[in-house]
């Protein structure tokens, strides 16, 4: 099947969505994006997606192409016309294309490139994985310090999963100082004696959607959550681990570097976060 995709304004198929080759999102990673989830054809946390994307393209001092009831009205559009019922809207946002290659930012009126497509990925909430959960490994985390920017400079990352991949496991957890930062493409938690622990908010991790929802659904669950560095080695003993990601939703995570952690097989503080996190978030999709 021929996707449509949308571009700078149009609805295209996607062979004939063409971009320059002096697009600054080409030429320097000059660009941000998104990734929403669709369950049931409604798109899941949307505002939530919408918020980082204005404070992304803030912080690159680019200006928002759209309004967020005009960016909805094109998820919804591209959800419809490509029948999308469970599956992904990827959305990126570049700084266009100034006519040549500069290391200076284009004069400011340079209108952006702006595209949109969808992922059809049926069972993405009834993943089978979820009930054997990821291996991961760790490995450096050697990225820029502005993690917290959602930019589409994703070498690093997938570089990290092609570790993983060769490794035969699911991801990489990220370290740095000793201590977890995130994985590849996505946050990462340990359980320990019934307390949530995971990295705190600041410039070295991306400031999950899926990851302010579900914290927020574990204290509402009287679960305790705490947010702080934590090691390797206290993944290795902890009862239980997992990711969250707005793809991934919540998934346990059995080993790392080959340790089992907890019993090796999925916690039940993930599988319930899992469940509270996919009922919650189909009642509120838009
Ligand atoms: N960290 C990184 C590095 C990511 O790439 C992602 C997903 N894009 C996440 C965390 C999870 O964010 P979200 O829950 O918004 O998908």
């Amino acid at each position: 099947m021929t996707r449509t995709v949308y571009l700078n304004g149009d609805y295209l198929p996607e062979t004939e969505a063409k971009v320059s080759v002096f697009d600054r999102g080409f030429l320097m990673a000059d660009g941000v994006y998104e990734v929403t989830s669709v369950l049931g054809g409604k798109l899941i946390d949307f505002a939530g997606h919408c918020a980082r994307l204005q404070r992304s393209l803030d912080e690159l001092a680019m200006t928002n192409p759209h309004t967020p009831d005009e960016w909805l009205a094109i998820h919804r559009e591209l959800v419809a016309r490509n029948g999308i019922d469970e599956g992904m809207v990827y959305l990126q946002v570049t700084r266009g294309n100034p006519g040549d290659r500069d290391f200076a930012f284009p004069p400011a009126g340079t209108p952006p490139t702006v595209v949109l497509f969808t992922q059809a990925k049926a069972g993405l909430a009834d993943n089978p994985v979820a009930k054997t959960g990821w291996k991961v490994i760790s490995i450096p985390d050697i990225r820029w310090g502005r993690r917290d920017i959602k930019t589409v400079q994703l070498l690093y990352p997938s570089m990290g999963k092609m570790m993983a991949k060769a490794a035969g496991v699911d991801d990489a957890w990220l370290v740095e100082d000793g201590c977890v930062t995130e994985g590849t493409s996505n946050n990462a938690y340990i359980v320990k004696g019934n307390r949530i622990i995971t990295r705190a908010l600041s410039n070295d991790i991306l400031h999950g959607i899926t990851r302010a929802a579900v914290l927020r659904f574990a204290r509402e669950a009287q679960m305790e959550v705490e947010e702080r560095n934590f090691t390797v080695d206290e993944a290795k003993q902890a009862d239980e681990a997992f990711i969250t990601s707005a793809s991934a939703f919540v998934m346990p995570v059995v080993e790392i570097d080959g340790a089992a952690i907890g019993t090796g097989t999925p916690g039940n503080v993930a599988t319930r976060l899992r469940e509270i996190y996919l009922d919650e978030m189909r009642k509120a999709a838009v």
